[in-house]
């Protein structure tokens, strides 16, 4: 993002919010070399933030990878096509939510899990599972007995 004042491409984000039903972010910037603030707008389809994998690389969000990891933990669930579009609209929210231009990719999978939790028990231990790649049984068993206390409230 160049500076409009001075054209130099440092510029800080100071500050970002969320514009009217997530549509649109408002970003206000300043330019490291001439201390200049200004104010930009992003919309939804540019805020969608980058993922940043454990390895530290940098990839653009891809939809239809997130479409399939959850068509297979909702395989042979009783979820219809509709829920699954909105389960996949609300994650999406959710992360543009924050604002932020990166995220760890982590975050996603939190995201989707706290979304999933809700919707689907089944669909929601098999995503853990294979996204956390639990090490031992015991987290697994401390995963399902959350969600029994869950459904006991
Ligand atoms: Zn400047």
């Amino acid at each position: 993002m160049y500076c409009p004042f001075c054209a130099a491409d440092e510029t800080k984000v100071i500050d970002s919010r969320l514009v009217a039903e997530g549509n649109a972010v408002r970003r206000r910037r300043e330019c490291q070399a001439c201390g200049e603030r200004y104010t930009t707008f992003e919309t939804a389809e540019l805020v969608m933030p980058r993922l940043i994998k454990r390895d530290g690389a940098r990839e653009p969000f891809n939809d239809d990878k997130l479409k399939m990891s959850l068509a297979k933990a909702l395989e042979k669930r009783p979820v219809s096509v509709d829920q699954m579009e909105s389960l996949l609209n609300r994650i999406k929210h959710r992360l543009r939510s924050t604002g932020e231009r990166e995220l760890p990719s982590l975050r996603i999978g939190e995201a989707v899990m706290s979304e999933l939790r809700h919707l689907d028990p089944v669909a929601y231990v098999r995503f853990a599972s294979v996204y956390r790649d639990f090490q031992d049984v015991e987290a697994f068993t401390a995963e399902i007995q959350k969600l029994s206390m869950d459904e006991a409230e």
